[in-house]
This record gives C-alpha cells, sequence and structure tokens, in this order.
C-alpha cells in the first residue's frame, strides 16, 4: 500500500507554520504579507482557484485582495493596473489568474508584473534565475510539489526522477527543481514530451515519476516500476453523471491500478492541487520576508 501524499494535510501543516511565522511579525508591528489577485471575465474555474487563493491568505493571515474586472477591459487598462501595484510598496506579491481573454496578451501581461512580486513565478526573470540555479520565486505548481515532498519525507537526492510534459508552467521548472544542486532537488532528472520515443522505458525507470500531460489515465501500471514515488499533475474535467456539477476531475495517471504497486502517490483531487496554492503562498512570504527580514 502506498504512502498517500495528502495536498490538504500538508497544506494544512505547511500553512499553519506560515500562520505562525505572519503572526510574529505582525506582533513585532509590521503590516501583515500582501497578495493581489487579479481576475478577468467569469470563467467558473478561474473565479474557484482565485477564491481558493482568497481563503489561503485568510487562513495564513494575509491580506488578499481580488480585483475583478470585467473582461471587456482593454490591454492598456490591465497594463496600468499592474503598473499601479508594482509601485505600491504596501503589496507584496501579484498574480493574474490565466487564461485571459484572446484581446490581451498573456506574454505581455506576465512580463509586465515586477519580478520581485511575480509569486506565480512565471516572469523570464525568475525562470532565467531558476535555470541558473540561483535565488528566486519559483513557479508555484512545482514549488508546491517539492514542499509536499519534503513534508512526507521522500528522499530526491541521487534517485532518478522522469518528469512527463515539458510546460513552461509545470514539468520544464519541475525537472529545473528536481535537478538543482538544493536540498529539494540533486535529482538525476529525464524530461520527457509528446516526441519522446519508446516513453516506457524511461517511466520504468523513474524512482520519482511527476506526470504533468493532461491526459486523464495516460500512465498505466505496467508503466511504472514497483516502488515509485508517483506525483500526478493532470486534473481534467471528464463528464460524470453521478456528480451535482456533472463532471470530475481526473489525473493523468490511472490511480486505482499503480496505488496498490507505488511506495508513495498523490491523489486527484487533493494531491497537487492545494500544494499550488501553498507554493504560491509560501513564495509571498518569501518575498514578504526579504522585505522585514526573517
Ligand atoms: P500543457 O501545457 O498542455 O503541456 C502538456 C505536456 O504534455 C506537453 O509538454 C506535451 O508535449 C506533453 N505530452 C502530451 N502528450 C504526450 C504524450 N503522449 N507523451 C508524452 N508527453 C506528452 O499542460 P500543463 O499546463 O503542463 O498541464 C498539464 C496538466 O496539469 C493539465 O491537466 C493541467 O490542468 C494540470 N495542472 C494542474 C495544476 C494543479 O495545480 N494541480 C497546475 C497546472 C497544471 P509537447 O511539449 O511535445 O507538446
Amino acid at each position: 500500500m502506498a504512502i498517500i501524499l495528502n495536498g490538504v494535510d500538508a497544506s494544512v501543516a505547511i500553512r499553519s507554520e506560515m500562520s505562525a511565522e505572519v503572526a510574529q511579525f505582525v506582533a513585532k508591528g509590521h503590516r501583515p504579507p500582501h497578495l493581489v489577485a487579479i481576475l478577468v471575465g467569469t470563467d467558473g474555474g478561474s473565479m474557484t482557484y482565485v477564491g481558493a487563493k482568497k481563503k489561503a491568505c485568510d487562513e495564513i493571515g494575509f491580506t488578499g485582495t481580488v480585483l475583478h474586472f470585467e473582461d471587456t477591459i482593454t490591454e492598456d487598462f490591465l497594463l496600468s493596473e499592474i503598473d499601479r501595484i508594482n509601485n505600491d510598496s504596501n503589496i507584496d506579491g501579484l498574480i493574474v489568474q490565466l487564461p485571459l481573454p484572446k484581446h490581451i496578451s498573456e506574454e505581455k501581461v506576465t512580463e509586465a508584473i515586477l519580478p520581485s512580486k511575480d509569486v506565480d513565478g512565471f516572469h523570464d526573470i525568475n525562470m532565467g534565475r531558476l535555470a541558473k540555479g540561483s535565488h528566486g520565486v519559483k513557479p508555484a505548481t512545482p514549488f508546491g510539489i517539492t514542499l509536499l515532498l519534503k513534508h512526507y519525507g521522500i528522499e530526491i537526492a541521487g534517485k532518478h526522477a522522469v518528469v512527463l510534459g515539458r510546460s513552461n508552467i509545470v514539468g520544464r521548472p519541475m525537472s529545473m527543481l528536481l535537478s538543482a544542486a538544493a536540498d529539494y532537488g540533486n535529482a538525476t532528472v529525464t524530461l520527457c514530451h509528446s516526441r519522446t520515443q519508446n516513453l516506457k522505458e524511461y517511466t520504468l525507470q523513474a524512482d520519482i515519476l511527476v506526470v504533468a500531460l493532461g491526459k486523464p489515465g495516460f500512465v498505466t501500471a505496467d508503466m511504472v516500476k514497483p516502488g515509485a514515488v508517483v506525483v500526478d499533475v493532470g486534473t481534467t474535467r471528464v463528464d460524470d453523471a453521478s456528480k451535482k456539477a456533472g463532471w470530475k476531475l481526473m489525473g493523468d495517471v490511472d490511480y486505482p491500478a499503480i496505488e496498490p504497486i507505488a511506495s508513495a502517490i498523490t491523489p486527484v483531487p487533493k494531491g497537487v492541487g492545494p500544494m499550488t496554492i501553498t507554493g504560491l503562498m509560501m513564495n509571498t512570504l518569501v518575498v514578504y520576508k526579504e522585505k522585514f527580514g526573517s
């Protein structure tokens, strides 16, 4: 039976430690950390994610502000709001929930956020620092995964980590974090993608297998080495008439078949999802502490 890497339990523990740290800063007379989330339009998934981020801020003791704009706003207006927030010393972190309406360039918006406030870790400067292994904000989802592995005492150094998917928000930065010369890294990493040939040859070598494809149930039990640690990032909505919403979230791995052979595995939901928000909150605390000391 595998250890279930429960992102809700880990988040409760990590957020409570963060909350205690925030309380100490406030007791010294500092304002709490302040995270601003910009939401454009009324996409259901985006509204849920932003709501969860606001709730996490409230729980930890951050100030969480949601700026909700109509999807008819112009790119110039959004860029001017980002500029205003960049220049507001009372705001530590800024995220713009993606996706944005088609008439607004996500690239321009991401690059407009001050790197020191980019707590999603998507800015080129932060990605560049990550690639160099130097100090910078780490992309929230892969960072959250490293926090989850650490919470459950999973050894990473010296292990062979195989990452499926090379997106800029998950797979590629995950490969960089796991291979970094740092306490959350030091693994030997193989990064696979849609052009990888004989994928199973690689997945079967994985001590740690991180899957970020967006293809429900893609990884089957015959692709996993017995005793591997399996991290399933995938979250795809699939029809499910038995659910009130008419859908459920499915991960990229065949959980019922793999759980008995893995040494540890993340469920979907309640695995990586909450850890993404915890990674985001940790990034916000880190940039705050850079201002007010540790
Ligand atoms: P993405 O940008 O669509 O990237 C998917 C990656 O999978 C690409 O690199 C693609 O390769 C690769 N791929 C596709 N088919 C493949 C195949 N047959 N064999 C090997 N590789 C293949 O997706 P993403 O943004 O990384 O997201 C991946 C999943 O994670 C989605 O379900 C998303 O919803 C979920 N997600 C969850 C969280 C969370 O907090 N839980 C956060 C972010 C994302 P190419 O580059 O060659 O096309």
